[in-house]
């Protein structure tokens, strides 16, 4: 028998949808030269630092001395300390090497971090929310059915828009597992150290987990913003950090992320007692994952050298550059608009009330420019639309051009 859960699952609606409104419009304008401001995808090439430390790894593979086999299921500790130096020691973060975990993605670890815990949990999501965290939990069987709008059953929903700063307000009924990503997908939204301060102290006196996904830590401009959970107080205790080398480092065809378990964090078993998350994570980890490949590790280690670090930084330059010209562009064309300073996000409402499918095709149509309906991030999204700052420059530019002719 099949897992039932999964006849729960809505149809994949919000990609192919949009594939399929492209291909449709494209083929009675054949001339027209689509820009996609839609994908979450990034576009310049690797950093050389990158590559270079990745051909030397290649090298080793082909040679008697420096061929490697299986690594540590956990990663190699040249990552590990590369990672705990320079993210989080100047950050006055402290961690452990066994309280890191290597990876090939942070949208499986997030998916995967569930495993540890009950299906009895109840979760909550922002809404609008990266699909991926709601999804897995439906596979899972942590919900129920699927309502009219989309939403699950037994999830609970943190609505998030412009009136409260696309900051969710705290649960109001008893949640066990809390999905945050800051800086966000969609909105581009970041929180203080004081409102994530807030959530701490929720977790810790409900006895909830927050899963803290910080893909995009790296775009953060604003020195006042946290780039890690544990820049807060307690927060080691009660919460999960994801962090990926894809969109910092352009790893998304590559694969290297990691997961911070600290030793602290505890969940509790159903007579009460309180069980070390790590140990269950570490053993979840290396029982169905055999590690990342050496080569990517060898690659994302070297984003850490100092001509890795500079030229990284130089590609997000690049990313923010776009962001800044899409905020500027659309606010002096009257548009309301949200994020892009630190994310690669722009979140804008439709303009006239337009619903966000309505809008898309208007863009498409009268502009031959794709983003993305924020309906499509959850119901809280309807009104608005995300457009990314991955494009190539001269695209962006010429996409910023074409909305001023709408
Ligand atoms: C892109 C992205 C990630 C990164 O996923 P990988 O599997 O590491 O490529 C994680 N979380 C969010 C919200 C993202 O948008």
């Amino acid at each position: 028998m099949i897992n039932e859960n999964f006849l729960k699952l809505q149809a994949g609606y919000l990609f192919p949808e949009i594939s399929r409104r492209i291909r449709s419009f494209q083929a009675q304008n054949p001339d027209a030269k689509i820009i996609s401001l839609g994908i979450g995808d990034v576009t310049q090439p690797l950093a050389p630092a990158v590559l270079e430390a990745m051909k030397k790894a290649v090298d080793d593979m082909g040679s008697e001395t420096g061929f490697h086999g299986y690594g540590p299921e956990r990663g190699y500790d040249f990552l590990i300390e590369a990672i705990i130096e320079n993210d989080f020691k100047p950050r006055s973060v402290d961690l452990d090497k066994s309280e890191i975990f290597i990876s090939d993605g942070a949208k499986c670890d997030t998916a995967n971090i569930q495993e540890v815990f009950g299906v009895d949990n109840v979760i909550a999501v922002t809404d609008p929310v990266y699909p991926v965290y709601v999804d897995t939990n439906v596979m899972a069987g942590r919900t129920g059915q699927a309502n009219e709008n989309g939403q699950y059953d037994k999830i609970v929903y943190m609505p998030c828009t412009a009136e409260n700063d696309f900051t969710p307000e705290l649960p109001s009924s008893p949640v066990d597992i809390i999905y945050l990503c800051f800086p966000n997908n969609p909105t581009g939204a970041v929180v203080t150290k004081e409102i994530l301060s807030k959530w701490v102290d929720f977790a810790h006196g409900n006895k909830a987990i927050i899963l803290f996904d910080a893909a995009y830590e790296a775009f953060i401009t604003d020195r006042q913003i946290p780039h890690s959970i544990y820049e807060v107080e307690g927060a080691k205790e009660v919460a999960i950090e994801f962090r990926s080398f894809s969109k910092t480092a352009g790893f998304t065809g590559l694969r290297c992320a990691f997961t911070v378990v600290p030793k602290q964090v505890r969940a509790y078993a159903k007579d009460g007692g309180a069980v070390e998350v790590n140990s269950l994570w570490s053993r979840r980890h290396s029982t169905k994952f055999n590690g990342a490949s050496y080569i990517s590790q060898a690659g994302a280690a070297a984003v850490y050298s100092p001509d890795g670090k500079k030229q990284t930084r130089r590609i997000i330059d690049i990313y923010m550059a776009n962001a800044a010209l899409i905020r500027e562009s659309l606010t002096k064309l009257g548009y309301g608009v949200f994020g892009g300073v630190n994310a690669p996000y722009i979140w804008m409402k439709t303009p006239k009330g337009l619903s966000s499918w309505d809008f898309f095709d208007i863009l498409l149509q009268k502009a031959n420019v794709v983003g993305t309906p924020g309906v499509g991030f959850g119901r809280a999204g309807e009104g608005y639309f995300r457009l990314t700052a991955f494009g190539k420059p001269a695209d962006v530019k010429e996409a910023m051009e074409r909305f001023a002719a709408i």
